[in-house]
């Protein structure tokens, strides 16, 4: 079996105690990787190390343009590596690898390149004063900063909080997420090839509560966190943050609400909507999964979206031609599962799909559940979908604001002024109009409610990751 271990100071280590946790590939449902299991010990190394190198080393003493120069080579090493870790996070949580090749490691690359130019060619503000001073912003980089990453995109949502926190002049320590570990362990081994000072960045294994992920929150040495995860977990993190007043940025869970309107260019709305929530099988944040269609076409909206769905091919996620892999693990199947078995408890029906072998879930289309049915309010995070008829625009934006979550919303329709009257009445941080996941690095993304705290995105993710600082001087 591969080894990966914890990347401290500038050199691959085991943990102190020599314990060590399994990686399972959920196709074939057998360990494929041997994990370093870090507690408080390897993350009181890795925070001291990320303290040392950024009061001691060069890398916030750098000048951006050479930072960027860096982060532009670990894009390339990235994109030169691109087989070995689209097939880290297709083994560690099955994700078809012509997601994993395609969208996530160069996606992975793009953090990088983006952030690097960004952090160089953004302004600061000028600020003319007429009493005789002139006054400007700085922006300073923080110091060290705790990121915690979920296993639905593990390379993706690593780097997308790494790359900024660098490319500021800060010093990070990772804990990935332990089902999938293995891509941030080649990450950091590309880092350092890259020329990053040791210390730069650093990665811990271990799980969440009593192990490495609670050290990270609650260590007095970090003066960040960023967390993208669950709700629940969210809160706990904000607590730990609480306690030394370290200010948090959380992405967390979603009820994607998807409204096609009658008006819409079907075809087009059918595409995304597949899209949107059986890509990745569903364990998505972002995912659609309340889909409400307008009543004149609502049956033939039914019969093409159930024909797509029912097209889509599982299987083994290291083949090109998989559309769904199984689910990441086999607690998460079981969760999803349970949300399957209780469709007609709740007063719904499985319109198609339902189960398969193994950690598989077929993509399930659920029709008739109550808008007060668990599957129309909890997060599944599962390729499962309940699909709604409504008759007015009023009626169905009660119904997609009508959860706590608000990390995004779809709407289809080809009338100008609807999509931009309902785009301003959804309580969420994205909305799409005839499209799903389009993001420019550039725009605020983030949640409302249940689905976060902050924002991050180019200037988002500048104000989070550095301080602001206001310098007024006279002009004598
Ligand atoms: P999770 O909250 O179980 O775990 C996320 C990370 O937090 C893991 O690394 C875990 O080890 C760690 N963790 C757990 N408990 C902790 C604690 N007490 N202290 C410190 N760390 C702890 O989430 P998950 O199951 O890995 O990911 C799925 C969730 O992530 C879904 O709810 C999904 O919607 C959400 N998500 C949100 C976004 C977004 O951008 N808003 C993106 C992707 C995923």
């Amino acid at each position: 079996m591969e080894f990966f271990g914890h990347v401290i100071d500038g050199a691959e280590v085991k943990s102190a105690s020599g314990e060590t946790f399994a990686s399972v590939d959920p196709y074939t449902r057998e360990p494929w990787a041997e994990v370093a299991l870090g507690g408080a010990g390897e993350v009181d190394r890795a925070v001291t190390a990320a303290r040392r190198a950024f009061d001691e080393g060069p890398w916030p003493r750098l000048s951006r343009a050479e930072r960027g120069r860096l982060l532009h080579r670990l894009a390339d090493l990235i994109v030169a590596d691109t087989d070995r870790l689209a097939l880290a996070d297709t083994r560690d949580m099955g994700k078809p690898i012509a997601q994993s090749r395609g969208k996530d490691v160069p996606r992975a690359a793009d953090n990088f390149r983006f952030f690097a130019d960004h952090a160089r060619l953004t302004p600061a503000e000028a600020l003319p004063m007429d009493s005789g001073h002139h006054a400007y912003t700085r922006y300073d980089p923080v110091g060290v900063a705790a990121a915690i990453a979920p296993w639905n995109f593990p390379l993706m949502l690593e780097t997308w909080k790494i790359a900024p926190a660098l490319a500021w002049g800060n010093t990070v320590v990772l804990k990935p997420a332990e089902d999938t570990p293995a891509s941030a362990t080649i990450l950091a081994r590309l880092a350092l090839e890259a020329g990053l000072p040791p210390g730069v960045l650093n990665v811990v294994h271990g799980y969440g509560p009593g192990s490495a992920g609670q050290a990270l929150t609650e260590h007095p040495g970090i003066d960040r966190i960023t967390f993208t995860g669950e709700s629940a977990t969210g809160r706990v993190i904000s607590a730990a943050a609480a306690k030394h007043l370290v200010p948090v940025s959380l992405e967390l869970g979603g009820k994607g609400a998807n409204a096609v309107f009658a008006d819409a260019d079907l075809g087009n709305a059918v595409d995304w909507s597949l899209k949107a929530i059986f890509t990745n099988a569903g364990q998505v944040c972002l995912a659609g999964s309340r889909l409400y269609v307008q009543r004149p076409v609502f049956e033939e909206f039914l019969a093409r979206f159930t024909a797509g769905a029912e097209a889509m091919r599982l299987g083994d996620p290291k083949q090109e031609s998989t559309d769904l892999g199984p689910l990441a693990s086999e607690t998460h199947y079981r969760k999803v599962r349970g949300y399957v078995e209780t469709v007609a408890g709740e007063g719904g029906t499985v319109h198609s799909g339902g189960l398969g072998d193994g950690w598989f879930v077929r993509p399930t289309i659920v029709t008739g559940m109550p808008a007060t049915g668990r599957h129309q309010r909890e997060e599944i995070f599962g390729p499962v979908v309940t699909v709604t008829p409504f008759d007015a625009e009023d009626e169905v934006v009660a119904l997609m604001n009508g959860t706590r979550y608000g990390l995004n919303a779809m709407l289809f329709t080809e009338n100008l002024s609807r999509a931009h009257r309902v785009s301003a009445r959804l309580r969420a941080g994205t909305v799409w109009v005839n499209c799903f996941f389009i993001r420019d690095l550039r725009a605020p993304f983030g949640g409302v409610g249940d689905s976060g705290v902050g924002r991050e995105g180019g200037t988002f993710s500048r104000e989070f990751f550095t301080e602001p600082k206001a310098v007024v001087m006279q002009i004598s």
